[in-house]
Formats: structure tokens, sequence, C-alpha cells
């Protein structure tokens, strides 16, 4: 999975680890070919409180059709809360996907 050109990722665990459930995601519901694309990192603007200026947060292109971003989100939010390695939120927004790990969750 590519970044959108000028994206700038730190690559912390926790966004290795966003990225990896992201494309597996991705894969398992849009199948192998679906390339899809981070759009945003530390860069854009965000929330003061964003997880994106931490190095735990990333956005993710929706160029699927809309009947994918619910079971999309929904099995990426899965994986996650099985992980145990913090709480984590993925957000259908309106331009894109957003993942983040929360604040102090450990
Ligand atoms: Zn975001």
């Amino acid at each position: 999975m590519d970044c959108k050109l000028n994206t700038i990722v730190i690559y912390t665990k926790t966004n290795l680890l966003i990225k990896q459930v992201w494309k597996e995601t991705c894969r398992e519901i849009l199948g192998a070919n679906y390339r899809g694309e981070i759009t945003s990192g530390m860069d854009g603007t965000h929330d003061e409180e964003s997880g994106h200026y931490h190095g735990r947060a990333l956005d993710f292109k929706k160029d699927m059709p809309e009947d994918f971003w619910e079971p999309l989100r929904k099995r990426a939010q899965g994986k996650l809360n099985k992980l145990k390695k913090g709480k984590y939120l993925v957000l259908v927004e309106r331009t894109h996907f957003h993942i983040q790990r929360q604040k102090n969750s450990f």
C-alpha cells in the first residue's frame, strides 16, 4: 500500500500495525488486486488532539463503492479489538477512512 504524493508518514509501531491491519482487511473484502493508498499521516490539518501528530493515526483512500465502507470499517475494527495492544478506533470519514490508537491506551 503506497502513500499519496507528499504524504508524511512516520512508521511508529502503531502506524505499522494500522497499515498492516488495513491492508489485510482490504485484501479480504476487496480482493488481492486492491491497491489502496495512505492519504495522510503527519501532514494535513487535523484536530489538535488527533493521533496524526503523534504517530498513531493514518488516513486511507475511500475509493471503493459505498456498500463496502461499513464492512471494511467493521472488519478492521474487529481485528484491532482482538489485538489487545491498545484501544483503536476506525472511522468512515467524509473523504477517507481514519484509523487511530486512542491516547494513553496500551
Ligand atoms: Zn485522520
